[in-house]
């Protein structure tokens, strides 16, 4: 590895090759970064890793999510043997102001912004951080099933998943020399109160690369967690429930590829059962998020997401939303704020907020309350989950909104809360961790409040308007569809009653 310098290369065309980071932040299988590399050695241009802090973004994000952003970066910078160029500004204007020469290589992002600075910059767009790549679907992008089941399945026969791939490294490549940038403080990013650790957080993330391997290796393999997987997913409460491997995945510290290379390494190790499909399964979720962006485009940022006109009475899962926000207890406010008077919608906001992580049960449930029981324009809720979320990913957090809302027009789940905390924290102490008002409050009315005589309320130690909200609105709950009574009762006993179709 030499150095050259930018001056020296400046009239001689595309005398220089840049890889743009975004959400691709690592050295192992990042398709785009290798071609980059590729193009650098074959060329003979000098070449520059670059990562550029985009003001329109950050003030978007929470203190807690731009820590983990910092140290991703970081540890990238230090992967790169500190060769890595940091900017901060608006990316079109940096690179077209300071390396108007390059050729520039990034990972393509199927969104609007994200693509829009792509193009300005005529940038080569290599799709990456997928289980399959869309150069493998079996089907062309325009025909990919709108629903998750037949696209599974189309899937799972098509092809394996390729797991082939190689890290990257800076060998044969010459880096362009130049003023490589310092890496902000936190402080120079926010102006909100630095964040810190809640005790109660299901992990104390850290972000990098490095650290998604070694996550990866303690659920997988030093903790053996992946055998229990499939009973232990939809938990609410610690490390193990889950893998919390999102955080990573969603800048790209980590690639999925590398999650299912371990999931089959552990199967040929250990065991092979339905919890080890379920993670790539799960994972395959996440591709469909990615790749239904990539065919809808802007629409799952629509109201309407891709209904159009339709969603205007003319489709079953047609809605009238309204948004309340401003005034005091309004409801959107109240479900934002962990106070709409539901403890298991509560617990679970007041860990998004004070964490940076909530559940898929939780999710689900405080999604479909927003959006059907508040009837609340669901973009509301997506922009909040994207300035707290730690594993905020514009694809999977707008798809699953959309779909939540029924605006993706396949079946609607309402989830019906109360059932929901009864089945998934059933002794309370999720909510009790959450909402310690409630700590003294019995089992029997710990989801459900409001049911307490003035009595009870006086001898637990809870008065509701006092010690806690009373409800925002009452819950509706729906009737299952009776026209296919064979069908809802299997469904109901699936899940165990706590989902619904919605009706009319
Ligand atoms: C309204 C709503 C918003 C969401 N927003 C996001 C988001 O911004 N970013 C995000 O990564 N996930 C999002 N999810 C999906 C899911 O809740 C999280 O991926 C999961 O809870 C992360 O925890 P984990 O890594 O322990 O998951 P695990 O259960 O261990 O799953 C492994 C991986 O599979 C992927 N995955 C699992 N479930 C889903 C799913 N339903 N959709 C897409 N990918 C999935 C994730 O990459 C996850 O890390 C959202 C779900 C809902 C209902």
């Amino acid at each position: 590895m030499s150095a050259l310098t930018a001056s020296a290369l400046s009239t001689v065309g595309k005398a220089m090759t840049i890889h743009l980071f975004r959400f691709d932040l690592r050295l192992h299988d990042n398709q785009a970064l290798t071609t980059s590399l590729n193009n650098a050695r074959q060329t003979q241009t000098p070449f520059l890793p670059l990562y550029i802090f985009d003001p329109a973004q950050l003030s978007k994000q929470s203190p807690s999510r731009l820590k983990f952003l910092l140290e991703s970066v970081s540890t990238l910078r230090t992967s790169l043997q500190n060769n890595l160029c940091i900017r901060i500004g608006d990316p079109v204007q940096i690179i077209s102001e300071e390396f108007p020469e390059a050729a520039i290589f990034t990972q393509l992002e199927p969104c609007r912004d994200e693509r829009k600075i792509s193009q300005s910059l005529d940038a080569t767009e290599i799709h990456g951080t997928y289980l399959y790549s869309p150069s493998d679907l079996p089907f062309p992008l325009s025909q990919m099933p709108d629903v998750f089941t037949p696209f599974r399945s189309k899937m799972e026969k098509s092809k394996s998943i390729d797991i082939n791939f190689t890290t990257c490294n800076l060998d044969n490549v010459v880096i362009l020399e130049c003023d490589k940038g310092k890496i902000p403080e936190l402080s120079e990013l926010t102006s909100q109160p630095l964040p810190t650790f809640d005790s109660r957080s299901v992990l104390n993330f850290t972000g990098g690369e490095d650290k998604a391997l070694e996550r990866v290796n303690d659920y997988i393999f030093k903790q053996d967690n992946l055998k229990n997987y499939f009973n232990t997913r939809n938990g609410l409460i610690g490390a193990t429930y889950s893998t919390k491997l999102s955080p990573w995945l969603a800048l790209g510290c980590l690639s999925p590829r590398y999650v299912a290379k371990m999931v089959k390494k552990y199967e040929q190790e250990r065991v092979e059962n339905k919890s080890t499909y379920w993670l790539i399964f799960e994972l395959l979720v996440r591709d469909f998020c990615r790749l239904f962006a990539l065919k809808h485009g802007d629409k799952i940022f629509l109201l309407d997401g891709i209904l159009g006109r339709r969603a205007h009475g003319g489709h079953q899962n047609s809605v009238k939303w309204s948004l309340d926000t401003g005034y005091a207890n309004s409801k959107a406010d109240s479900w934002k704020e962990g106070r709409t008077g539901y403890p298991f919608v509560d617990a679970n906001m007041r860990e998004l907020k004070a964490t940076g992580f909530m559940s898929n049960r939780g999710r689900q449930n405080v999604a479909s309350f927003l959006a059907l029981d508040l009837n609340q324009d669901w973009r509301f809720g997506a922009e909040h989950f994207e300035e707290y979320l730690l594993d905020y990913d514009i694809y999977s957090n707008y798809v699953s909104w959309c779909m939540a809302a029924g605006m993706t027009g396949g079946r609607v789940n309402k989830f019906n809360v109360i059932k929901q905390a009864k089945d998934y924290d059933p002794e309370g102490e999720y909510v009790k961790l959450w909402c310690p008002e409630l700590s003294s409050v019995p089992k029997e009315y710990i989801f459900e409040p409001w049911k307490m005589s003035k009595e009870k309320q006086q001898e637990y130690n809870c008065v509701v308007g006092r010690d806690y909200p009373e409800r925002v609105v009452e819950m509706k709950v729906f009737k299952p569809r009776t026209d296919k009574p064979k069908k809802e009762k299997k469904m109901k006993e699936k899940y165990k009653g706590g989902f619904y179709k919605v009706v009319g």
